[in-house]
């Protein structure tokens, strides 16, 4: 009892020590900064990331106050997982599947080609497990991972011409980051990493021959029709990417307990938010895109669907062979996907058949 009584003592001295448990108790507030991977206030994406912050200063009263800064404001696009790990920035917005450099493992929290739905996501981190791996996955980076928003089905992408057949794959150059870029790459095609800004000019110079960004009300944002007439469907290699939040994490310890659940609980506000948005706008952009625009509409033929499938397959499983880790990873998302894709099956796919 005198010995918890000391340590208790201890940590309280050692809070005040560093002056920041204290502080956000008090009248003076926290500042923290967020790096994003997204153009400032990008619809959806962006506008995503402010309402993370936002929710956390009206949640704590104003005691913790987040200020958000675009891509290349403070740190470029794909230097904002550093940015939080080195505490350059106490949080960043982002998609872990831009970070796959750091491993593997990280791919499989934000998404799979062919693989599971915003909902079915949102099942396997909150209640499958999804979530401590994750965490596991980014603790050696200093960076504690929340799931902050969901794209939702994304389209296939822009293509300057159409694709009638496999071999229409051939020597296509395309913007397709991640894991869909390697099953492009087994049918022929050579995937390019871009960030959203230079897809538009690299489109139009014909740097790139196609580029998928992420869906209509997105894309007609970043003006893609201007220089691709056919818009393609389903996002076969994006069926319901996760957006993240990163937490610097000694960042995220020194917070009193309850300005931490302030965070977390705010960007599930966040998730759920993002993907009222996109519900809400991509049919309207859709329709414009199509009707004032007059972008062609297509659906990837079946041939085309089926080969990606049948190599999204195997690099996925190659993916897992790269480690330990990683075999966990696809092991817990490989086992929750069978079991919820069976209860998907007869709930919403089949509604959707019917109505
Ligand atoms: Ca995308």
């Amino acid at each position: 009892m005198q010995r918890r009584e000391f340590l208790g003592t201890g940590a309280a001295v050692a809070a005040a020590g560093l002056g920041l448990a204290g502080r956000a108790s008090a009248d003076e507030p926290l500042h923290w900064k967020m790096v994003t991977t997204w153009p400032k206030n990008f619809p959806g994406l962006g506008t995503g990331a402010e309402f993370l912050a936002q929710a956390i200063g009206e949640m704590s009263g104003g005691r913790l106050q987040v200020q958000v800064y675009g891509a290349g404001e403070l740190v470029p696009a794909f230097e904002v997982f550093d940015a939080v790990s080195q505490g350059a920035a106490q949080m960043g917005h982002g998609a872990a599947y831009y970070w796959k450099g750091k491993n593997p493992a990280f791919q499989f929290f934000s998404t799979m080609p062919f693989g599971m739905t915003a909902n079915e996501m949102n099942g396997w981190l909150y209640k499958g497990g999804g979530m401590e791996l994750w965490e596991e996955a980014y603790a050696p980076f200093d960076v504690v991972p929340l799931a902050a928003g969901n794209t939702m089905v994304q389209m296939g992408g822009w293509f300057k011409r159409e694709i009638r057949g496999l071999e229409d794959l051939q020597g296509l150059r395309m913007r397709i980051p991640g894991l869909g870029g390697e099953v492009l790459r087994r049918v022929g095609g050579t995937p390019v990493n871009l960030s959203g800004k230079e897809l538009l000019v690299s489109l139009q110079t014909g740097a790139i021959d196609a580029t998928e960004w992420v869906g209509p009300w997105n894309d007609l944002a970043f003006g893609l029709h201007r220089a691709a007439k056919y818009y393609y469907y389903p996002g076969w290699h994006e069926p319901g990417t996760t957006l993240e939040g990163l937490v610097h994490r000694p960042a995220f310890e020194a917070l009193p307990k309850d300005l931490q659940a302030i965070v977390q609980n705010a960007a599930r506000a966040t998730n759920q938010d993002m993907m009222a948005d996109f519900t809400a706008h991509n049919n309207d952009a859709l329709k414009a895109l199509v009707e004032k625009y007059e972008v062609e509409l297509r659906q990837f033929p079946p041939e085309v669907l089926s080969a990606l499938r049948e190599h999204a397959e195997a690099v996925i499983a190659e993916v897992a062979e790269t480690g330990e880790f990683t075999r966990r990873v696809y092991d817990s998302y490989q086992s929750f996907y069978a079991r919820v894709r069976d209860w998907t099956a007869i709930s919403e796919q089949a509604y959707l058949d019917t109505r």
